[in-house]
């Protein structure tokens, strides 16, 4: 066995921990992926050292002597007969073949269950259309995919009471997705991606007490506008939320300021989040809607994309590319900032509301 051969294997290893794959198998099966001779004794070594070294649990199975058959036997049987070929090894003069199998120490990779899409504005924008189509077709599972529309939300985010009634409407479309998906006997905890204002209606949702009852697998945030101290880790600790992937643009121009005109919003999407058991990653060509321009959305949700990975490797190896730590001292603004700024915009909303009624009018 020379090193560059053990190396490679070990990189196998590494691969199959890493996207919780193909965990269990012969020496023959890991020989055919690395091109080894099934019975090469250098491998074997390998293997038995990953045992040694607990990082690879082994187990013996049973195999039909009769090389027509050679299937597994079922384990826990006297196998004195093959239930498949009907031999009896006996008779024949043969014994049943013992055939170690390995089974690597990690967690497996994960389903994505179904899927709540919480855009950010609403707009007719063509990438929406686009952005349906991708998800349903290029996720390698057939995950059902609801996306959430509010409606025409454009001045509405600068008033809090108007976000309390969108997020409370929000609230009240995934609880009852979250009953249609049990009696259809999908898990009850869906995977989340949210965009934009989208982010701050569902950190709204995790925040009010009423919805308390409902409990969600992972989620994404895009260009996100949640406050970088939003206490993500409480809700983990809780069990309602099972992960965070903070995605990032690097030139997202609008999310620093959406602390300026929007109650209750911070960059979360420019800042990163502090909580410790979230996981912040900056592209840094992203700009506020970079994460939805069809190559970039396609990139994400292809096989071994950031977000399909985030949403079935076992996460406790993964670290992708762009990953970083929020810096801890992150202040909001000072209040009185915010205030005159918001205020401002709130006055803009009370000048501008008239006409949003008569588009919701023409165009609901
Ligand atoms: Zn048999």
């Amino acid at each position: 066995m020379n090193t560059t051969q053990s190396d490679r294997w070990q990189v196998e290893v590494e691969r199959r921990l890493s996207q919780g794959v193909e965990l269990e198998f012969t020496q023959a099966q890991f020989a055919r992926t690395v091109e080894a001779a099934p019975d090469d004794v250098g491998l074997k070594i390998f293997l038995d050292g990953l045992v040694g070294a607990t990082s690879a649990e082994r187990h013996e199975v049973y195999r039909c002597p009769m090389a027509p058959c050679a299937r597994l036997l079922p384990a826990g049987m006297a196998n004195t007969v093959c239930p498949f070929c009907q031999a009896d090894f006996e008779q024949e003069g043969v014994t049943a073949e013992v055939e170690p199998v390995y089974r690597l120490v990690g967690e497996g990779s994960r389903d994505i269950r179904w899927l709540i899409v919480i855009h950010g504005m609403n707009s007719r924008a063509k990438w929406q259309e686009a952005f349906s189509w991708e998800i349903a077709n290029r996720l390698s599972y057939s995950a059902p995919v609801l996306i959430y529309k509010y409606g025409w939300a454009t001045i509405d985010v600068f008033a809090r009471w108007l976000h309390d009634r969108l997020a409370r409407r929000l609230g009240e479309r995934m609880r009852i997705a979250i009953a249609e998906a049990q009696k259809s006997r999908l898990p009850d905890r869906p995977d989340i991606i949210a965009h934009s204002f989208g982010t701050l209606l569902l950190s709204r949702v995790l925040e009010n007490p009423e919805f308390a009852d409902l409990k969600f697998g992972r989620i994404i945030t895009a260009a996100s506008i949640v406050r970088p101290d939003f206490d993500w880790d409480r809700l983990i600790a809780q069990g309602r939320v099972e992960a965070v992937l903070n995605h990032v643009g690097g030139q997202d121009r609008a999310v620093p300021f959406a602390q300026y005109a929007i109650p209750g919003a911070g960059p979360g999407g420019k800042v990163g989040y502090l909580a410790a058991s979230t996981l912040n990653v900056r592209a840094e060509e992203y700009g506020h809607s970079g994460f939805f321009l069809p190559e970039n959305l396609g990139a994400a949700i292809s096989r071994h994309g950031l977000w399909q990975a985030f949403l079935t490797r076992p996460l406790a190896r993964f670290r992708p590319v762009g990953a970083f730590v929020a810096e801890a001292d992150w202040r909001p603004a000072p209040l009185v900032v915010r205030m005159c700024t918001r205020t401002l915009a709130y006055g803009v909303f009370w000048v501008l509301a008239p006409f949003s009624w008569v588009r919701r009018k023409i165009d609901p």
